[in-house]
């Protein structure tokens, strides 16, 4: 059973018109209920069209999660993953480290359809649409410690850019040390937050988000230059497409990096290095500590910047383009 508003909108998910007696019958809600339900989905900020004597109907389809689809799809190709879509969290990442805290298995999986509160690295907001982003985490126990895991979101990211890739996506890139990119501008974001020993076992959430298609309402809550799926390929593939082929990708990706690091993703990473020779800085909690031309990254994730004093090597921080 999901949330009342999200019941209501699969229903006018379809972009047609639902008289608001038959949506009510459905729901078992008088009419006051159901133009409750459709003033929060409007608070979601999804225009809804009201017609009397026609109903209600979406300004356009909303392409909500498959789940049928979403459950064929992995059971072919990652039946080891446990799957659960809620309607409306904060934020996967933050209410999967919950589960993992009280035990929850190693391969669960954590995808919304509305995501209220998504994070970013450093306090920053990752900002999706209903229907038109993809937000999922996924539960991964490392037997060993967070010590081990330089280079982890590089290996996510080409997981990431490899499944886009064969959904038809064109032109993907990935710059360090956690961001899709198209065409300068970016496509997705990935959020690795560990909990465990630094030697000991731990326990990784790994998040991801990916723009599906985004309105302009969305791209103006970015507030930076973001782009999405449908910008770059002729057909835009569902949600659910997205998430089955991202998922297998993923664990993958994450089940050689438990054993063999980051080193056999290093050259698909440099395939697809998106700032490549370009000339950045470099800040670690907000200060620059260095500036330099992009080389690339070594086999266990760092960076690795042509500097002043020759190729430097930085395990952490934040890259901003310079000019020149
Ligand atoms: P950057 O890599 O851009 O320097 P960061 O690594 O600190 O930033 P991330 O955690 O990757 O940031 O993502 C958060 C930032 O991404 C936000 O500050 C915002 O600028 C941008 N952003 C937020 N939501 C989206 C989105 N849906 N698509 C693209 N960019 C976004």
């Amino acid at each position: 059973m999901g949330t009342a508003p999200f019941s209501l909108l699969r229903m006018l998910a379809d972009g047609r018109f639902h008289s608001g007696e038959r949506l009510g019958r459905a729901l078992g809600l008088s009419r006051a209920g159901v133009w409750n339900l459709i003033r929060r989905i409007e608070a979601l900020g999804l225009r809804v069209f009201k017609v009397r004597g026609r109903g209600y109907r979406l300004a356009e389809a909303l392409d909500l999660f498959k789940l049928d689809a979403l459950a064929a799809g992995l059971k072919k190709v990652s039946p080891e993953l446990r799957v659960e879509v809620l309607d409306e969290c904060p934020s996967t990442n933050t209410v999967l480290a919950q589960r993992a805290a009280a035990g929850a298995p190693h391969g669960t999986v954590l995808a919304c359809e509305h995501q209220s509160a998504g994070r970013g690295r450093r306090g920053h907001s990752w900002v999706s649409a209903v229907g038109g982003s993809l937000v999922f985490s996924i539960l991964w126990r490392f037997p060993r410690g967070a010590g081990a895991l330089g280079g982890l979101s590089l290996a996510v990211a080409v997981g990431a850019a490899k499944a886009l890739e064969r959904l038809g996506t064109h032109g993907v890139g990935v710059k360090w040390p956690n961001d899709l990119y198209c065409e300068g501008r970016k496509l997705g974001g990935i959020l690795i937050e560990s909990s465990g020993d630094i030697l000991g076992p731990s326990a990784v959430i790994v998040g991801v988000g990916i723009n599906v298609r985004l309105g302009t309402r969305t791209r103006e809550r970015i507030g930076a230059p973001a782009t999405d799926i449908a910008s770059h390929s002729k057909t835009v593939p569902s949600r659910t497409d997205v998430l089955v082929a991202a998922l297998e990708s993923i664990a993958g990706v994450l089940a050689r990096f438990s054993r063999e690091g980051f080193a056999p993703f290093r050259e698909e990473w440099l395939q697809r290095h998106a700032w490549k020779g370009r000339r950045v800085a470099l800040s670690q909690a907000g200060r620059r500590v260095a500036e330099g031309k992009v080389v690339g990254v070594a086999e266990d994730g760092a960076l690795m910047l042509d500097s002043i004093g020759g190729i430097e090597r930085f395990h952490s921080g934040e890259l901003s383009l310079r000019p020149g």
